[in-house]
């Protein structure tokens, strides 16, 4: 076997791009504007998760190669072409990054599926949204004002808006393009430099942006990538006192310790993390609309998203249809190889993820909550396949309803009126999202208000535009990604003042 060639099975349905660069040879580091393998030789595999198959060998990059890759980034920043490059061509090179994202779609998508497992669908239109945000941030780029300050008549004061400096941003594995394009494209945008560190589970997708970042001809230095796994190169990322800015997507339990750590040069630090969201459907609701948009609130990307529909509260008087109804739609959804175009459902990321996933539908059943659909692994020989699934007889205490699964699990749950689904809804450590389905306007601004969380979507799921800030509540995180929020979590301000 050919350590570095694809040994996937599907492989007759792939862009012969995609061949190409599966079969180029292990991945490396990109330190400097170069392709490097990681100083201690070391390599980890990445796998097809629903072939559970060998994808590609890639560099596993530590310590010392995230130093290197500071090192660069910091050189980058201070000394090299990126600081006196203005904004005005900062603009030019995100916008090429979108155009090369737009270029080479089709490729990016079969790479985030082939990584992540996500139906072919799903990762293009994640392909032709991470475009769209680097085109948004090149925007940004120039209108990044200071400002002119009304202070005393015998002076002059203005204040400067500044990139950080060196940003460390660590992702996670299940937006593995898009969650690039929220920290990569801002921290460009305001003149900063970045060592981005993919998940292991997913580095495909980044270092392809990688080459294409150097096609768009970003200057050395100013994008780094260390692949590698969390305690090593992601806590060296954190710790590291040369980084300026420390941006991270991911669990909440790593988030504390990203935190902990960033504490040594008191980095600057912003954290978009777990959530566990209230989708509260009222009598009065559009249900048809409000059971086909909570499962796909709920079952997009396997469940595998921060801001995932997974406790839904409904109201008294309509739960049982709308559990009927709901379970009838997850029971309608095709499980299977996600590059096929009629796949609504792809395998789970890992095995890792596979195992912790079936452990919550063991505890479901242990717990006393009533499987109306799914409940277990999928029928596929290999792959790490789980059916959609929903539980009702749940109550808002159980486990289930207030630990993040990350799997396409849902929690059916009643409530009485406004009060109790308030109450409930808020019951939680976290606060990344919520919904409210319902005819009524003003209750539905009513509970906007009284939602603690991040982003509410009424009458709707999941929508995300980068000209809107997302973020959360409580231990969901903090610090507000996308819209100018993004440009206030990359940039310092400094006030000068003058004697007249
Ligand atoms: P998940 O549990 O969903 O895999 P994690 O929070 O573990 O999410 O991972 C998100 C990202 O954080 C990944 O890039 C991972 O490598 C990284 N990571 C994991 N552990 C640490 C750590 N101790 N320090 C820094 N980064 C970490």
């Amino acid at each position: 076997m050919n350590e570095s060639a694809p040994q996937n099975s599907n492989c007759r349905i792939l862009l012969p791009s995609v061949l190409e660069f599966l079969s180029r040879g292990p991945k490396k580091l990109l330190i400097g504007g170069k392709w490097v393998p990681a100083k201690s030789g070391k390599t980890f595999e990445t796998i097809n998760p629903a072939h559970e198959e060998v994808l590609a060998i890639v560099a596993e990059g530590d310590n010392a190669d995230v130093d290197d890759a500071v090192q660069a980034a910091r050189k980058a920043f201070e000394g090299g072409k990126w600081p006196v490059i203005g904004p005005h061509q900062r603009a030019r090179y995100l916008f090429r990054i979108a155009e090369l994202i737009e270029t080479n779609a089709k490729e990016l998508a079969k790479l985030i599926t082939l990584d992540n497992g996500k139906p072919i669908e799903e990762s293009i239109a994640e392909a032709a949204r991470a475009a769209e945000t680097f085109r948004y941030y090149g925007g940004w780029a120039t209108k990044i004002y200071g400002e002119t300050n009304p202070s005393d008549p015998s002076l002059f004061s203005y204040s400067l808006r500044e990139p950080i400096g060196v940003c460390g941003q660590i992702i996670p594995w299940n937006g593995p393009l898009s969650t690039i394009s929220w920290k990569v494209a801002p921290a460009l945008a305001c003149g900063n430099t970045v060592v981005l560190k993919p998940a292991e589970q997913t580095p495909l997708p980044a270092l392809r942006l990688g080459e294409l970042m150097l096609e768009a001809g970003v200057p050395e230095g100013v994008i780094n990538i260390v692949t590698g796994f969390g305690p090593t190169a992601g806590a060296a990322i954190g710790a590291h006192p040369d980084i300026d800015k420390v941006a991270f997507t991911g669990s909440t339990e790593v988030g504390k310790l990203i935190l902990r750590a960033s504490a040594g040069n008191l980095k600057r630090v912003s954290l978009e993390l777990g959530g566990k969201s209230p989708n509260i459907i009222f009598a009065d609701a559009d249900l048809e609309r409000a059971v086909a948009l909570s499962a796909r609130g709920v079952f997009r990307n396997q469940g595998q998203v921060c801001c995932a529909a997974t406790r839904m509260f409904v109201q008294e008087s309509i739960y049982d249809e709308f559990a009927e109804r709901i379970a009838a739609k997850a029971n309608e959804i095709k499980l299977g190889e996600p590059l096929d175009k009629t796949t609504t459902m792809g395998p789970l990321v890992s095995q890792e993820q596979h195992e912790r996933v079936l452990g919550y539908l063991k505890l479901a059943r242990e717990e006393g909550a009533d499987t109306r659909a799914g409940g277990e692994r999928g029928p596929q020989p290999k792959g790490y396949f789980v059916k959609p699934t929903i539980y009702t007889g749940a109550k808002n205490g159980m486990r289930i309803s207030r630990e993040e699964i990350f799997g396409p699990v849902a929690v059916v749950i009643p409530f009485k009126d406004e009060n109790d689904a308030v109450i409930q809804g808020n019951d939680t450590i976290y606060g990344l999202a919520a919904a409210v389905w319902t005819r009524d306007l003003s209750r539905a601004h009513k509970l906007a208000r009284a939602l603690k969380a991040g982003s509410v979507w009424l009458n709707c799921y999941g929508i995300i535009d980068p000209i809107a800030p997302f973020g959360g509540y409580k231990q969901s995180g903090f610090g507000r990604e996308l819209g100018m929020h993004s440009i206030e979590l990359y940039t310092e301000i400094k006030s000068v003042y003058v004697k007249l």
